[in-house]
């Protein structure tokens, strides 16, 4: 049977079976394709994301941009983006994953652009995560602003599949920007 945690297992397995020089590989081929785009220098703040576990990594656009926040992890499966210092001001959250001690916290409607990391996703702009919904919980008024953030995929084209089916919570993609294109659904 198909259903949404064996599709998770599928796709975290196959991302497991890349080497670290893969994944450098592939994340380099990632940004390049960031870079064609007017997403970065069009853009005053960017949320982004600290990659582990094989994510495709933006960690270049940590040292190269000066505007950039990262999730903060909060109580009830909720999250907020707080300002990106130096590496030395990160701290492992709850899931292990590297997170700003600053207190800089940026609301929401503030934010130009977000990278989100992913797992699986359709080309009509479905993601699939980890399971949490903190994306989808934190975006969730995004559809009723006036100007919403602009939520880009960040994924390896192998992450993509028709499998990927949303439910009424999940909050779509504007654009997934894989190693090889970047897709407008
Ligand atoms: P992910 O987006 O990380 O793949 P899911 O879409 O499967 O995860 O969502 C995980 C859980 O989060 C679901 O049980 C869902 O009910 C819950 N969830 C998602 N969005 C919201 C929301 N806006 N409010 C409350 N619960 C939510
Ligand atoms: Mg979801």
């Amino acid at each position: 049977m198909i259903n949404k945690s064996n599709i998770r297992k599928h796709f975290l397995t196959r991302r497991n079976l890349l080497s670290a020089h893969e994944v450098e590989q592939l994340s380099r081929d990632i940004y390049r394709q960031i870079l064609s785009t007017s997403l970065i220098e069009d853009t005053k703040i960017i949320a982004s994301y600290f990659a582990i576990s094989n994510e495709a990594s933006l960690n270049l656009l940590l040292t190269e941009h000066n505007n950039i926040y990262l999730p903060v992890v909060k109580t009830n499966q909720t999250m907020l983006f707080a300002k990106y210092t130096c590496s030395h001001e990160l701290v492992n959250n709850k899931y292990g994953i590297p997170e700003p001690i600053s207190k800089q916290i940026i609301s929401a409607h503030k934010i130009d652009v977000c990278f989100v990391p992913l797992v699986a996703f359709n080309r009509q702009g479905v993601r699939l995560g980890m399971g949490g919904g903190y994306y989808d919980r934190y975006f969730q008024y995004n559809k009723d602003k006036k100007k919403p953030t602009k939520l880009i995929g960040i994924a390896y084209d192998f992450q993509g599949s028709d499998t990927i089916k949303a439910q009424s919570w999940d909050i779509p993609l504007d654009i997934i920007i894989t190693n090889k294109e970047v897709i407008k659904p």
